[in-house]
């Protein structure tokens, strides 16, 4: 029996999969294909690397370093598991994602990889200073997500296949914060999104934003101005200086003009939404 139809390897090993890929350089990694599949254009796909076998994308487990999500994760097993319960913006994520139904197919590695600006853990993983672990013809490798996420938006199609492995996300104290606008009432994809960590006694505040730019990003010049400018010792902040951080956020994104909201909305929308994670977090520590 012949088969015409397009390629489709359930890969058992990381290495199976990367050699299917260079055999077949037009045809692209699944996971759990919610994103791949919703999001491709009328084109006759040409063939799937299926990455749901391979066992060393399913862990998830406490490391030294910090805690590891596999890439392969569902995002439904991600909610379960009890490691993962002491990772608040890891879990608002999830929780953020889709319904049940698509979080019971849809991966962690998914939502990553595809560097989307409004997909769910981009910019809560940025907000914990996480880094990837990659696995190419080289071997292993871990960068920060940061870095993987710009690379990805710049990757032309030639560049050498690559396996998102997964996720450390370092142990962090202090508050966090996660909010989003997004068109469906609140569910589906995100206009804007802020996540936001507030450390009080080792005087740090990360942000992450989607929406903001043409992947998540960091809103590097806020985070440097708060941690000069903020009392973390004092009691109180003043409202003109959570504005402020929020200002220079907004000033210093990118964010895009689309069909969900125009440039100027999402960047109004970061100012705003970023003084209210602040405040939030900070009274919350208080
Ligand atoms: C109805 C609906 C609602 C949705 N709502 C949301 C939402 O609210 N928020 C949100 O963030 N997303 C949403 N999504 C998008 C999607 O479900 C998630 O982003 C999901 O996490 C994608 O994971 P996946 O395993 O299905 O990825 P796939 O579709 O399998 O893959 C997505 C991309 O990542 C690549 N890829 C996957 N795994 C790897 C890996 N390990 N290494 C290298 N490349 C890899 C694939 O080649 C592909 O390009 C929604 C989707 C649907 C259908």
């Amino acid at each position: 029996m012949s088969n015409s139809g397009p390629l489709f390897l359930p890969a058992t090993s990381l290495d199976e999969a990367l050699a299917a890929k260079e055999a077949n350089s037009a045809a692209t990694f699944i996971a759990g294909g919610t994103s791949l599949i919703a999001d491709r254009d009328a084109r006759e796909p040409a063939g799937y690397i299926s990455l749901r076998r391979i066992r060393a994308l399913q862990e998830i487990e406490r490391r030294t370093d910090g805690l590891f999500v596999g890439a392969g994760c569902t995002i439904a097993a991600l909610l379960r598991d009890p490691l993962v319960a002491s990772a608040s913006l890891l879990v608002e994520a999830g929780r953020a994602t889709a319904t049940r139904q698509v979080r019971s197919r849809a991966t962690i590695g998914g939502n990553i990889a595809v560097a989307l600006p409004d997909r769910s853990f981009g910019p809560c993983l940025l907000a914990l200073e996480a880094s990837v672990h990659v696995h190419s013809r080289e071997g292993l490798r871990a960068i920060p997500l940061e870095l993987y996420l710009n690379d990805r938006v710049k990757a032309a199609e030639t560049t050498a296949p690559e396996i998102l492995v997964g996720v450390t996300v370092p142990y962090t104290g202090g508050r966090h914060h996660y909010s989003r606008i997004a068109a469906d009432n609140g569910g589906g994809y995100a206009t804007v999104s802020v996540a936001l960590l507030l450390d009080r006694e080792r005087h740090v505040v990360r942000i992450g934003l989607g929406g903001a730019g043409p992947t998540a990003c960091r809103a590097h010049e806020a985070e440097a101005f708060a941690a000069e400018a903020l009392d973390c010792k004092g009691g109180s902040t003043p409202p003109s200086l959570a504005a402020k951080i929020g200002e220079i956020a907004a000033q210093h994104c990118d964010p895009p003009t689309d069909l969900s909201a125009s440039s100027a909305y999402r960047r109004h929308a970061v100012g705003v939404m970023v003084r209210r994670a602040l405040e939030e977090a900070w009274e919350a520590t208080r």
